[in-house]
């Protein structure tokens, strides 16, 4: 078992595919031109499988692949085949571009639910922030989701002044189809032109979907990130992901593997351990994991304190969110 200094129990594993996407997210990439990690340096399947199998041995019980975008990997398909094959509760997040061509296979990896990022409902809007010209496509694959009995979670960012003044058409969404939204505070990365201001709080989001709907709070799961509610008399749910104004360090199991293999014992860690060059070197990586873990901060990497107002973006040291993998 991976259990760190604050006796949480590390148990759910988030492995990024690739640094490589078909969007371009404005709050997820650096702003320059963005060079891709060369396919060497990505994990190739066999060294994912054997790096997963490894982790499922320490005791984790939950795999997401998520990227940049998983699914432009060329061999997805391979690794979803060999990673569904231990024994985990297996799901992914993705853009929904590619979820068409990959729908029989997600059904064959017993694959039940699926994350996917829609920022907005507005066509226009959705070609500013993600600077592709694919909203229709990526709403018809998010209803061919449900159509398939998936468990969809919507992924909104919300930024003020940018989509909280679409986060009641996000809820109205939920009044007829068994869809589950989920709004995240904006985080600050490297370069993703983050400020405090720009944060649309759980309070705020509350507030104003309160002005219009009766909701109840529904129970969460142990160590959720999101805090579920569900509006009286619709299908589905919303959330809310308050890393920033409400933190949930205490509970945190979560555990990140980015693409060229370096793992990450928070989101907001400054330190990485080489699990992959390790592994090529023939070394034994249990110990590298277990220091990893060992190493890991009370809360938000220790890089910033929980009144998101004090942050300053250019004292944070870490990656940009598409290369640590979300
Ligand atoms: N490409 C896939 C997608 O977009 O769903 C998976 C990778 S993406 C990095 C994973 C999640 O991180 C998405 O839901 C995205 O909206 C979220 N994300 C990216 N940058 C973020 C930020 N600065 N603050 C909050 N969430 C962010
Ligand atoms: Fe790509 Fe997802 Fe990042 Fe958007 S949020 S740039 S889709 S990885």
């Amino acid at each position: 078992m991976l259990i760190d200094n604050f006796n949480r129990t590390h148990d759910y594993l988030r492995i990024s595919l690739t640094d490589a996407c078909n969007f371009r997210c404005l709050y997820c990439m650096p702003s320059e031109q963005m060079k891709f990690m060369p396919a060497k340096q990505l994990m190739q399947v066999d060294e994912i499988e054997t790096i997963a199998r490894i982790f499922v041995d320490l005791g984790v019980k939950k795999i997401r692949l998520t990227g940049g975008e998983p699914l432009v990997r060329k061999d997805a398909k391979d690794i979803i085949e060999k990673i569904c094959l231990l024994p985990v509760e297996l799901t992914l997040t993705t853009n929904c571009v590619l979820v068409d061509e990959f729908i029989q296979v997600f059904k064959k990896a017993g694959i039940e639910s699926v994350n996917v990022s829609l920022d907005t409902l507005i066509p226009e809007k959705f070609n500013k922030l993600t600077k592709r010209n694919l909203f229709e496509k990526v709403w018809s694959n998010i209803q061919l989701l449900i159509e398939e009995g998936f468990h969809v979670k919507v992924n909104m960012v919300v930024m003020k002044g940018v989509n909280d003044n679409e986060i009641l058409d996000f809820i109205e969404w939920t009044k007829n189809q068994h869809v589950h939204v989920r709004f995240i505070e904006f985080m600050p990365f490297d370069k993703n032109q983050w400020n405090s201001s720009k944060v649309f709080s759980y309070q705020e989001i509350l507030n104003l979907v309160e002005t219009q709907y009766n909701f109840i709070k529904i129970k969460d799961k142990p160590n959720a990130t999101a805090k579920k509610y569900k509006p009286l008399n619709h299908r589905g749910t919303f959330a809310v992901i308050s890393t920033m104004s409400a933190p949930f360090c205490h509970n945190c199991n979560r555990m990140r593997l980015t693409a060229d293999g370096k793992m990450k014992n928070c989101l907001f860690s400054k330190g990485e351990a080489d699990i992959l060059t390790a592994l090529r070197n023939r070394e034994d990586i249990v110990p590298i994991i277990k220091k990893c873990i060992g190493q890991k901060e009370k809360a938000l990497g220790g890089q910033f304190d929980s009144d998101f107002h004090n942050i300053d973006i250019n004292k944070i040291d870490n990656r940009s969110m598409i290369r640590i993998g979300g």
